[in-house]
């Protein structure tokens, strides 16, 4: 394709996003497609001969967007928010037209230093100390990874350049709690720990959040017992409930024992954008690392997670390569983003971090986030004073945990009388909302039982929005 018909087709292409974007709320919000359906509109084969632009836009009308959960919606309340600001997506185009290749910083120089920069405002932004360093990584998963690796070689003394961990003489243990992310057993899995040495740490019943004392109990058990305490991932916004551990008092007692402490904050660290909000991550000048995704609540479009490090020295020594063909006048005095993570080549993912900032503000971001939070505080009033619905965890930030309980299946003080109808009658209602396109929310077990996750932060989702969800959540709820 030549430059000139490039013009042509990406300005329809952006006439068309606009007029997607418009649209949205017509949309029903849960894709209703069928597994194969979309598949099976495509040939099985690619086409031979070019086709038209005109026919691939209409393709996107008719194959791709009936195969999407509209995310974008007003009335998208389920997993997290998952937004794309607009200015955020002019930033990832502009990447794909430049083309760069991030491999070193010599590839594209910019890469690397408006990346370096960016992350450097954000780094400020949320009060994060300023002697730390940022990466951006595709995903939270890949930043715990990250750090686990990091955690696994600094307490070997880089067991990576020998024998590995299976030269080992002790085996190393990780500290979590159960509500961690499913990504956090991930990583310890594939960081070689294995399933075995992860301790799910006690939690208090209400809150969610690990206990200190269990932690440091677990600890004891296991260095009694010849084992190496290695790192613990505190979690900061857990997925299920937003549950947030005490950071301040975690620390302490991982330092003890000369523990890497990981935080993940993949979904609420938007939120330190608010000066108000920081004392989530009390004590975090004595972590190691932290991760948190712009591509969540703060709205810059997929796949962007930053990761901030105490000292990045750990992961160059953990990740560094130097073929010879990658050699360059400029080596030392330069950041080598590859050798911060996995991947050898890199998106120019700053971008879009650079143009959301630039063209949206952060006072307009914040705002946001503190309409959010505000939404959710008065729906679980609404439910807190409603008979017969409970909200089922501390509202922490913007996701109300709740159920709707009928008199047969839960007594007037709260006891379940029947366990199993209440989930088929939570399920039911759910689905019935769900399937309606109509709204999405997303059911979860919790202590066992099904529960609704109302994750509220979608980028339009206002209050009056919000109050009609209500509404139509006790209009579905308590019909059937
Ligand atoms: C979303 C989330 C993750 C995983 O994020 P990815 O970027 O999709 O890997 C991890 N932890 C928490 C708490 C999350 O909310």
């Amino acid at each position: 394709m030549e430059p000139e018909e490039f013009r042509a087709a990406a300005h329809a292409l952006v006439d068309w996003i606009a007029d997607y974007r418009e649209r949205i709320p017509e949309l029903p919000v849960q894709s209703q497609v069928k597994p194969g359906d979309v598949a099976g509109l495509l040939p099985v084969s690619a086409p031979a001969a070019p086709e038209s632009f005109d026919a691939v836009l209409r393709d996107l009308d008719h194959v791709v967007v009936p195969g999407i959960t509209q995310v974008q919606h007003p009335n998208y309340y389920g997993w997290f928010p998952s937004n794309a600001t607009l200015s955020s997506v002019l930033g990832d185009f502009a990447t794909a037209g430049l083309g760069a290749l991030g491999i070193t910083w010599q590839s594209a120089p910019s890469l690397t230093e408006v990346e370096e920069v960016v992350v450097a405002w954000l780094r400020e932004l949320t009060g994060v100390p300023e002697t730390w360093y940022g990466v951006i990584q595709d995903t939270a998963s890949t930043a715990c990874l990250v750090a686990l690796l990091a955690a696994r070689e600094r307490a070997t003394d880089y067991s990576e350049t020998r024998g590995g961990l299976q030269a080992e003489p002790a085996p190393m243990t990780v500290y979590t709690t159960e509500y961690a992310h499913s990504s956090i057993p991930k990583a310890v899995a594939l960081a070689g720990f294995g399933m075995d040495n992860l301790r799910v740490v006690e939690t208090d019943p209400w809150t969610r959040a690990l206990r200190p004392a269990a932690l440091a109990e677990a600890i004891a058990a296991d260095v009694a017992e010849g084992r190496r305490p290695v790192a613990v991932v505190v979690n900061i916004g857990t997925t299920g409930t937003t549950a947030v551990d005490p950071l301040a008092e975690i620390v302490p007692i991982a330092r003890e024992h000369g523990m890497w402490v990981h935080v993940d904050a993949a979904m609420a660290g938007s939120a330190l954008l608010l000066p108000e909000q920081r004392g989530l991550v009390d004590g975090l000048e004595g972590a190691d690392s932290l991760t948190w995704n712009p591509h969540k609540w703060m709205g810059t479009v997929l796949d962007c997670s930053l990761m901030y490090v105490a000292d990045p020295e750990h992961l160059v020594r953990v990740m560094a390569t130097d073929p010879s063909y990658l050699r360059s006048t400029v080596d030392g005095s330069v950041t080598q983003f590859k050798d911060w993570g996995i991947p050898l080549g890199r998106r120019f993912r700053a971008l879009k971090l650079w143009f959301q900032l630039r063209l949206d503000g952060v006072e307009a971001i914040r705002d946001r986030l503190r309409r959010d939070l505000a939404n959710a505080r008065w729906l679980a009033d609404q439910v807190e004073a409603a008979p017969r619905w409970r909200v089922l965890a501390p509202v922490s930030l913007q996701t109300v945990v709740l159920r709707h309980e009928p008199p047969d299946v839960v007594s007037p003080d709260g006891e379940v009388l029947d366990g199993a109808a209440l989930d088929a009658h939570t399920l039911s209602w759910v689905d019935a909302i769900n399937d309606s396109g109509r709204a999405f929310i997303t059911p979860a077990k919790l202590d066992g039982r099904w529960s609704v996750r109302v994750s509220i932060g979608a980028e339009p989702t206002t209050a009056a929005d919000v109050a009609a969800l209500w509404d139509l959540l006790r209009s579905t709820a308590e019909r059937g």
